[in-house]
């Protein structure tokens, strides 16, 4: 049962949930998402999608069991996020949403912008840098997908 403030988690795909270099599930995600589902969280994705390949991933993959999941064309907007809320539960409230995701710009600074509880994985090509604008600055900051669990209370 979800015990804190925070109900739905949305998730960022590439380098997220998936690495697009061994073309393989992040060590853990589905767990992860299976598990969260368990305790009744919301989830959802959002990725983009310009050239319409990452449906063909994700299906695969199955996440659609467990999460809504938003394609955009280019960069990520706040309207992405509003619509993939719709998607998970219109009443869920900004406070009430986690954001994970590797990208300081598309997840971390978008999410504090919306007034959402940043998670920085700290995995892949962004891994190494730094925050320049207080808005880039994560919550929390993981380097293991399972210790998302801990952001969550
Ligand atoms: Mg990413």
């Amino acid at each position: 049962m979800v015990s804190g403030v925070i109900k739905g988690v949305i998730f960022d795909f590439n380098w997220t949930l998936y690495n697009p270099r061994d073309r393989c599930e992040v060590d853990g995600a589905t767990r992860l998402l299976k598990d969260l589902v368990k305790e009744d969280y919301f989830l959802g994705i959002v990725t983009k999608d310009k050239n319409r390949e990452r449906r063909g991933i994700i299906d695969s993959l199955k996440f659609w069991e467990y999460a809504s999941v938003v394609y955009t064309k280019g960069k990520k907007t706040e309207k992405d996020f509003e619509k993939c809320i719709r998607a998970m539960n219109p009443y869920l409230e900004p406070f009430e949403v986690a954001v994970v995701g590797d990208n300081l710009l598309s997840e971390i600074y978008l999410g504090n912008m919306i007034g959402f509880r940043t998670v920085r994985f700290k995995f892949g090509e962004f891994s190494e840098e730094k925050p320049g604008r207080e808005f880039e600055k994560p919550n929390y900051q993981i380097t293991k997908l399972y210790e998302l669990m801990n952001c969550l209370k």
